[in-house]
């Protein structure tokens, strides 16, 4: 198939660790598409869209430039490109810092003493800006460009220095490097052309991957609490707009549902029992609209 010139065009990574991140999130926010072995396009069913598939690298300039209307990719390439598009949403995936990294037990102790080294990256604009604000004297330091193994080039011998994406810290360790500043936190955004050919349909998916995005966020809590304790627990759960209460056929009891932050479920849990709730039950929530679309 190719591209037709009406519909809203999609860049998603073609591989890489965002590729499947983001097929998966475009199949739960009801994007179906089936992309043939190798293909470069795939048309989305049921929407005016086509998807076709990228360098993560290349999405940023492609959507600058109008080729795509929308692209998923990394905030981090987003910034490094320095290209005029709009950053439509935060995905809640692929979070990572670049960071300046040195060697263990070396002698650079702080940014200035990046003058007169050598720094590898793969985000020469980035590290530019990074050393023309924090090194006295950032022209005399050597940028050795790169498209990628950048963990190893301090023990090859190419640089005193390197600034790269750290995301658990496990590469730094293996090759005995350490954090020496944090230049910048990145994660995984939807982007948007400032020549979007369809901001109708660009709304609608927005508004589909918000479902899905908020919903990982948050967990379903449900409960059963005698009613002289309700407003303490409502307190604890107060939920999105208010909790929901069920009577119980004893008098003295209630059922409270509410949403809950996931990474508070546990806590609010034991704040629960602490109160005397019992039948705790945590469910996850696959999607959600959880306030009126612009549209009404
Ligand atoms: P880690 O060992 O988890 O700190 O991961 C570091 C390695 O993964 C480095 O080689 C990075 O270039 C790469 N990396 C980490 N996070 C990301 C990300 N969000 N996007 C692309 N590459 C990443």
């Amino acid at each position: 198939m190719s591209l037709s010139d009406n519909m809203l065009r999609i860049g998603v990574p073609s591989k890489g660790r965002l590729s499947e991140l983001a097929t998966e999130l475009l199949l739960q926010a009801g994007l179906s598409f089936r992309r043939q072995e190798r293909a470069l396009f795939a048309r989305v069913s049921g929407l005016s869209a086509d998807i076709t598939f990228l360098r993560t690298d290349d999405i940023p300039t492609l959507c600058a430039e109008g080729a795509i209307d929308l692209g998923i990719t990394g905030s981090d390439l987003v910034e490094e490109a320095q290209v005029d598009i709009d950053v439509r949403m935060k995905l809640g995936v692929g979070r990572c810092k670049l960071a300046v990294c040195v060697p263990l037990h070396g002698n650079i102790q702080s940014a200035a003493d990046l003058a007169g080294r050598r720094v590898a990256t793969s985000f020469p604009r980035t590290t530019q800006r990074y050393l023309e604000k924090h090194t006295g004297d950032s022209k005399s330091v050597h940028l050795v460009e790169l498209n990628g193994s950048v963990e190893i080039m301090i023990s090859l011998g190419v640089a005193d220095a390197i600034v790269d994406l750290v995301e658990t810290g496990s590469t730094l360790a293996a090759n005995q490097l350490r954090i020496l500043d944090i230049i910048g936190e990145y994660e995984t955004v939807l982007i948007q052309s400032p020549k979007c050919r369809d901001q109708a349909t660009a709304d609608r998916i927005v508004r589909r991957l918000e479902g899905v995005v908020i919903a990982r966020d948050y967990s379903l809590l449900e409960y059963n609490i005698p009613r002289s304790k309700l407003a303490v627990a409502e307190s604890i759960t107060p939920g999105f707009t208010s909790p929901t209460v069920n009577s119980l056929e004893d008098p003295n009891w209630c059922a409270v549902r509410a949403m809950v932050k996931r990474k508070e479920v546990i806590t609010i849990m034991e704040r629960l029992e602490q109160i005397g709730a019992i039948a705790i039950l945590e469910f996850s929530i696959n999607n959600c609209r959880l306030d009126q679309s612009p549209g009404g």
